[in-house]
């Protein structure tokens, strides 16, 4: 039986894409298997966004290439999203006859879809067609609603990689929510890389704040979430409706990139650090307690020691749950890729620095936690174990989870924590 493996990077939009293609090749008969080594059929879902997992791709795809050697076994890859977008060429030269398809993440996901199945199919002998085994609907879900990206951040590759915004057609969106809230679905997390763009480019205005209040209204859902917004792209009226929405989550992504105002206009963010830091205490007025998660890179172009600690401040005065951190990667036809550039070696010892203030935040904020009671949504079980998440976005492990079922939405008693999680025993059910 011919077996498939996706290995996906990046972002989730890729996550979602990767499962619609897990389920087209489940459905073509194809068998899923956790090793490269034993695939037939390796799907690369890509990222660009740093060198570092573009190369980690390079290798992977060699990698594949190399099995008939080693394994005396052929084996081909499918590569898509960012990197196949603009690396065609070295993806071709490095895989070799082993590259059954680059798709270029900037086209449809249909279109991807039906290149995928068309060549798959071409390719089995034992063909046969499958079913998607009953894979119970999980408890969270995510839904695409706009792709491509029109901000061109000087740091950034992907509106070259995803190309420009494309919204999905409302219906559509209504109807594939309504879809997973049917089959069990609690949780809906809309995606885009800038959301708050929904609907532009199809002549609406408010789009983003209407397609969120049209979802919130649909029977069944219970968590609402929606990533990534983008800070510049908010004001007083939007975050009011936001606070009107009944199921939208008390967790909020806005990616900051830098606390020094002079970094952020080389950057081309378009806000500036005090209206970043109105924009949280805005949203903290209709959201108590609101959870706050960030993106921050490290070593942008001509970054001083002043501009690093004015970073570092932000990160503490806002108190973040969360900060995603990267040092800077030089991208290709990016204009920060001509700026002055800062020695990877003040870039590492940056990132550390910063890292170690997150870990004290996350590790403060978590612990004062215990001894209270908090809201999870069970996504996964293990033995006797439950794995979810509260309102505010932190994972929760539940000890005591016989009982229980996936999409439950049970009260904890936390016990202990750590930086990056909770752990509790069940005090009652809701
Ligand atoms: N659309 C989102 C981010 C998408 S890219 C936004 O506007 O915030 C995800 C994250 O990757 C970014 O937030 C940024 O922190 C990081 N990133 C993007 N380009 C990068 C680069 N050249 N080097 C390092 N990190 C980068
Ligand atoms: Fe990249 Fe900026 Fe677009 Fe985000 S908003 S995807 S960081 S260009």
């Amino acid at each position: 039986m011919t077996k498939f493996k996706i290995v996906t990077y990046g972002c989730q939009i890729n996550e979602y894409e990767s499962e619609q293609f897990r389920e087209d090749l489940l459905y073509l008969g194809l068998k899923e298997t956790d090793f490269v080594e034993d695939a037939d059929v390796v799907v690369f879902n890509s990222c660009a966004v740093r060198e570092k997992s573009q190369e980690k791709l390079m290798s992977e795809v060699g990698y594949v290439r190399s099995l008939e050697k080693r394994k005396s076994k052929k084996a081909f890859s499918i590569v898509t999203g960012c990197v196949a977008t603009v690396e065609e060429r070295r993806i071709k030269r490095i895989g070799k006859d082993s590259v059954l398809l680059v798709l270029k993440g900037s086209d449809s996901l249909e279109e991807r879809r039906k290149d995928v199945i068309s060549k798959v199919s071409e390719l089995l002998q034992d063909a046969s067609q499958g079913e998607v085994p009953g894979k119970s609907a999980g408890a969270v879900s995510f839904v695409p609603i706009i792709y491509g990206c029109n901000n061109f951040c000087t740091y950034c590759i992907v509106p070259i990689t995803k190309g420009r915004e494309r919204s999905c057609p409302k219906e559509q969106i209504i109807s594939e929510v309504e879809r997973l809230v049917d089959s069990g679905v609690k949780e809906i997390t809309l995606l885009g890389q800038n959301i708050n763009h929904y609907g532009r480019d199809l002549g609406v205005e408010n789009g983003f704040t209407d397609i969120l209040e049209s979802v919130d209204k649909i029977k069944g859902i219970e968590r609402l979430r929606f990533l990534t917004a983008h800070p510049e792209d908010f004001d007083n009226e939007i975050v009011k409706r936001l606070g009107n929405l009944k199921h939208l989550e008390n967790h909020f992504h806005l990616p900051v990139q830098s606390g020094s105002d002079r970094i952020l206009e080389l950057m081309k963010r378009g806000y500036t650090r005090e209206y970043y830091i109105d924009l949280v205490n805005e949203i903290r007025k209709y959201f108590k307690n609101a959870s706050f998660t960030t993106d921050i890179i490290v070593g942008f172009p001509t970054e001083s020691e002043e501009d690093f600690l004015l970073t570092e401040s932000l990160v503490k005065e806002i108190g973040f749950d969360k900060v995603f951190t990267a040092a800077y990667s030089i991208r290709p036809n990016t204009p920060a890729s001509r700026m002055e550039q800062v020695e990877d070696a003040v870039k590492n010892e940056r990132l550390n620095r910063l890292l170690a203030v997150e870990n004290a935040i996350s590790t403060e904020k978590n612990t004062s936690y215990i001894g209270g009671t908090v809201e999870v949504l069970v996504e996964n079980i293990d033995s006797s174990k439950a794995y979810g998440r509260i309102p505010e976005d932190r994972l929760v492990i539940v000890e005591n989870a016989s009982n229980i079922a996936t999409g439950d939405i049970i009260h904890v008693e936390v016990i202990s924590a750590d930086a990056f999680h909770l752990r509790g025993v069940i005090s009652g059910e809701r």
